[in-house]
């Protein structure tokens, strides 16, 4: 049983997992909590000036509201999003277990996902579409019904995407989980050396990246 975490983290770089599952558990962040509040706080982020002010959104109040504004205007569920029913909801299924950060009861029912960082400049970042995967594969085990579309949230940048749960986006999951149970002992580092620039644990992969060669005077 694997947490959605750690099949977002097996997507990302294999050997993070490994370093991740030899670590104490992290504290998430205050500034992560903040930004995903925000995810509970559309309506009032859209009516009052003095609460989208003091905010922690990433961009122009006008920026914020206008890309809410298209998103309530554009998404049949946005009544669900704004005011959820269920928030902060543990699934658990055959491969995954986590949290879902709203779950909506329509037909087919479906979920959502809040992240803190900057989407990308379409669609959702792959280790992203992992996840959520993985949580539409519980949910959808937990009711018996299939999950055909969930969402990713960027609430500090006032962005919601649709993602549809494709045949691809399965595959990537299931390669994932794949991933996340072979490992036994530190797989080979990622070739993708811009994922090594925020990894917490290049002292120990003993990846060199620019901001660590400057921070060493390398
Ligand atoms: S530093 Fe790079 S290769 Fe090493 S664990 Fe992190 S992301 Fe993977």
């Amino acid at each position: 049983m694997h947490a959605f975490r750690e099949v977002e983290t097996a997507a990302y770089c294999p050997r993070k997992l490994y370093y991740r599952r030899r670590s104490p558990e992290p504290e998430v962040p205050q500034e992560v909590t903040a930004r995903r509040e925000l995810a509970f706080r559309y309506e009032e982020l859209l009516a009052d000036d003095a609460a989208i002010r003091d905010a922690p959104i990433a961009v122009t109040p006008t920026q914020y509201r206008s890309r809410l504004g298209a998103a309530k205007a554009g998404l049949d569920d946005w009544e669900s999003l704004a005011a959820p029913p269920d928030r902060d909801v543990f699934l658990e299924g055959r491969d995954c277990r986590g949290i879902a950060h709203k779950v909506l009861d329509g037909d087919p029912p479906s979920l959502s996902l809040a992240f803190a960082g900057e989407p990308p400049e379409t669609g959702v970042w792959h280790p992203q579409s992992v996840r959520l995967i993985a949580a539409a594969k519980v949910l959808s085990w937990e009711r018996e019904r299939s999950v055909e579309q969930v969402y990713a949230e960027y609430p500090a940048y006032g962005v919601i995407r649709q993602v549809d749960v494709t045949v691809r986006r399965t595959a990537e999951y299931r390669e994932a989980v794949r991933i996340a149970e072979a490992i036994d002992g530190p797989p080979a580092r990622t070739e993708d050396r811009a994922k090594c620039e925020p990894c917490e644990y290049q002292p120990e992969c003993g990846v060199k990246t620019r901001s660590l060669r400057s921070l060493l005077g390398g």
